[in-house]
């Protein structure tokens, strides 16, 4: 959507001045400008002469930091403050599951996340916010959908008791031989999702389904990705062990979610086979917090919760897999599994810290991560991921530096003006840039987690 100038017929322009730029790509960040016209980078670093003229908004930055919108690599919009498993799906009926997801896309926007992945939605419903969106309905980032995950019987999401005869309507779908793996995908495609995804192994909550347990078979894989990539989707696996990541880089998945409780040899064939690992630390982060504080009651004591868990053995693990993973060259992209009452929507930001703070990463590869990486993921490269002249006007100015400090990124307050396609989400009117000068404002947009 081109904003155009009435009177002239020409494409407006924004000019973004004294910015200190970071610009996706991982190198150094300079003092520069950019120029917005259409929907689209016209220019960006040293402009001579400055663009100037009745037909340019020129902002003047004084210095804060211009970087590309970020970019969600694992979200699940439907998850609407999950304090159970009931809340997944039993609780929640389609409609609740849409206004939920209708906000966090919202959400998501507000805090810098001009483009996301979905792990999953229930009831379809991210395919259908992505057509809100994408038709200028609803504010959100540019998605690509997955509607409803695939699971075997027996497997992560199959946690309704059998003789309730509940099954899983919404969240997954259960497929336990390839060529029901082949039907699920084709009337996935058919329902309109730009991605699919599979559950290979449990999870830590889930005590009769853990995180080494591999609930599939290699050829129920294979079957995935090769229906997946005939019709140019793409596929990803919830994957937390050594023995399921092997064979999810076997079959070539594009993005493997976790790969967190992993070996030597499989970071070798991960690195080899290309796929793209969206670690989601901050989820296990969130979990042992919570646990600490006395969540998790029906568990018992911490000890015991951790006993039955393994959560902390799979962050230790974790921050040392993602550290050997980033030296491998593995793409490593930011997301998790936002949503639950630990770590709700909005609190996306904290993935970034934790690359920093807990395994290391220098600030300028978590932003990379954040932006270039994830929009290689979402083979949109071209368009998206870095501020260079031809892509989409996907900017954010945040008032700060996230190199000196990463973590400002978790406050959405920070984040002064947030551009989409050229048109902005955010701006500062005069009232609240006095305001965010004397005080920290309250957010604008208030997320659905603490309604
Ligand atoms: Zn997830």
């Amino acid at each position: 959507m081109s904003e155009r100038n009435g009177s002239t017929g020409c494409l407006s322009r924004t000019y973004f001045k004294n910015a200190h730029i970071i610009d996706g790509t991982g190198r150094a960040a300079y003092q520069g400008g950019l120029l917005v016209e259409g929907e689209k980078i016209k220019a960006v670093g040293t402009l001579h002469p400055e663009p100037m003229g009745p037909d340019v908004t020129v902002i003047d930055l004084a210095g804060n930091t211009l970087m590309p919108g970020m970019i969600l690599s694992h979200v699940h919009l439907s998850y609407n403050h999950v304090r159970d498993l009931p809340d997944l799906d039993l609780k929640q009926p389609a409609e609740v599951s849409t206004i939920a997801a209708v906000c966090n896309a919202r959400t998501m926007l507000d805090c810098g996340y001009t483009s996301g992945l979905s792990a999953g939605a229930l009831h379809m419903v991210d395919i259908h916010i992505r057509n809100a969106i994408n038709a200028g309905k609803i504010p959100g980032p540019r998605l690509l959908a997955a509607g409803r995950d695939l699971c075997q019987t027996g497997g992560m999401l199959d946690w309704n008791p059998s003789w309730l005869r509940l099954g899983m309507e919404g969240l997954g779908v259960f497929v336990d031989d390839p060529w029901a793996v082949r039907k699920a995908v084709r009337q996935m495609v058919k329902d309109g999702a730009d991605m699919i995804k599979m559950y290979i192994t449990g999870e830590g909550l889930l005590l009769e389904c853990q995180q080494t347990e591999l609930t599939c078979t290699q050829e129920e894989i294979d079957a995935m990705v090769e229906e997946a990539h005939r019709r140019n989707r793409l596929c990803s696996v919830h994957a937390r062990s050594s023995e399921s990541c092997q064979m999810a880089a076997r079959a070539k998945v594009d993005l493997i979610d976790h790969a967190t409780f992993i070996d030597d040899e499989t970071l070798d064939m991960i690195a080899e086979a290309g796929s793209f690992v969206a670690p989601g630390l901050d989820y296990i982060v969130s979990t042992l917090a919570y646990a600490k504080a006395g969540g998790f009651r029906w568990l018992g004591s911490y000890e015991n919760f951790l006993d039955k868990t393994h959560y902390q053995e799979e962050l230790d693990a974790a921050i040392i897999n993602i550290g050997k993973a980033h030296e491998r060259g593995i793409k490593l992209l930011i997301g998790s599994d936002f949503g639950f009452e630990w770590c709700p929507h909005g609190t996306y930001g904290r993935e970034l810290t934790h690359l920093v703070k807990l395994v290391g990463y220098k600030p300028m590869d978590a932003l990379v991560a954040a932006t270039k990486l994830g929009s290689e993921a979402m083979r949109m490269q071209d368009k998206i991921g870095t501020l260079e002249a031809g892509k989409y006007a996907d900017l954010l100015v945040v008032d700060g530096n996230p190199l000196a400090d990463i973590s400002i990124l978790e406050d959405r307050n920070r984040i002064t003006h947030i551009m989409k396609g050229g048109e902005f989400f955010r701006q500062p009117t005069e009232k609240t840039a006095t305001r965010n000068r004397n005080a920290t404002p309250a957010s604008s947009v208030p997320s659905w987690a603490t309604w």
